[in-house]
């Protein structure tokens, strides 16, 4: 993953305060580096092999299963799911 896009891509969200956009780059972070897929949280695994849509140069991998969820919002609103709106960074704890 490229910081500079993850953090371009939460800002163009347009609803989260700097520390949010932070705080959202760096659970990114954490969950690619201990290998979880970044969007839900499935894993441990060795590599996924998509990768998400919500940046714009795709530099984030993802599940199988999330890149197909995307896919499927893109063919039928015409929007990806923004970083922001993704499940394991919205996880109340
Ligand atoms: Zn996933």
């Amino acid at each position: 993953m490229h910081r500079d896009c993850v953090a371009t891509a939460l800002i163009g969200y347009g609803r989260l305060s700097i520390g949010l956009v932070e705080k959202f780059a760096r659970d990114i972070e954490n969950l690619v580096a201990a290998c979880f897929c970044p969007r839900c949280g499935r894993g441990p695994q060795g590599e996924w092999a998509s990768a998400s849509m919500a940046t714009s140069d795709g530099c984030i991998a993802i599940c199988d299963a999330c890149a197909t969820q995307e896919t499927i919002v893109e063919l039928s609103t015409g929007v990806v799911p923004p970083l922001a709106t993704w499940p394991t960074l919205n996880r109340r704890r």
